[in-house]
């Protein structure tokens, strides 16, 4: 069971410094742990996390190596950091920053080149889910990815419903099992489901067979919350 926690734009290096710190203390029922900090929090937190088994991962990735490309950070740059990956095509960076089927494939393939895991996100917004279209967008988007990594190691997917994100509307946990089947038949790597995974909610939904972990918005930013969800999971 995999569980990632995605801090978005919270918490500062000395912040995660301590957090990070706070983290090797927990106990996570065995699932394999990975913190996903903004970029400048990210030295700081591979420092404190030195030594243990809980992975750093960037929250984006460009897709050249260097060059002129004003506020991108790139793979061998977060190589040299010494994070383990990237999170690749959150539905924030879709929806807010222009992200598209396109840039996300060319960021997937710069980091898979450069020895990153990668953890590629999709899902559809609720006026897709309501027109019947949930199946199209995923296989829109699983065959992208696809596309720009056909060896497949070092990738996972991320499952999170746009309407499920930071809104408190969990998918139920058959909803997300009909569309983890859905990505597994298109392209069968380790599938996450994201999008308010709590404490009570993450048993039930990591008991489905096609869910492997978890990819964590607001319930990673607090400690007690964080290990809590990731022994539930555990349990189930
Ligand atoms: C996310 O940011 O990937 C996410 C799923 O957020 P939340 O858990 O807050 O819905």
């Amino acid at each position: 069971m995999l569980i990632a926690g995605n801090w978005k734009m919270y918490k500062g290096p000395v912040e995660a410094a301590a957090f990070c710190r706070a983290l090797r203390e927990l106990d996570f029922g065995g699932c394999d742990v990975v913190v996903c900090p903004p970029f400048v929090s990210l030295a700081a937190a591979v420092a404190a996390l030195a030594g243990t088994e809980i992975a750093v991962a960037a929250q984006n990735v460009h897709w050249a190596t260097e060059g002129a490309f004003t506020g991108e950070v790139s793979a061998p740059m977060l190589h040299e950091l010494g994070v383990y990956g990237a999170i690749v095509g959150h539905s924030e960076r879709r929806q807010l920053f222009g992200e598209t089927d396109e840039t996300v494939a060319r960021r997937v393939r710069a980091a898979l080149d450069h020895h990153l895991g990668v953890i590629a996100c999709v899902g559809e917004t609720d006026a897709e889910r309501e027109a019947g279209e949930t199946e199209a967008v995923l296989t829109r988007q699983v065959e992208a990815i696809a596309a720009a990594a056909p060896e497949r190691d070092e990738l996972v997917i991320a499952y999170e419903p746009v309407w499920a994100i930071g809104t408190g509307k969990t998918a139920t946990p058959e909803l997300a099992q009909e569309a983890h089947a859905w990505i597994k038949s298109l392209l069968p790597v380790p599938v996450l489901y994201g999008g308010s995974v709590k404490p009570e909610n993450a048993a039930a939904l990591a008991a489905q067979p096609d869910i492997d972990g978890a990819l964590v918005g607001g319930a990673s930013l607090e400690l007690e919350s964080f290990a809590s969800l990731c022994r539930e999971a555990a349990g189930a």
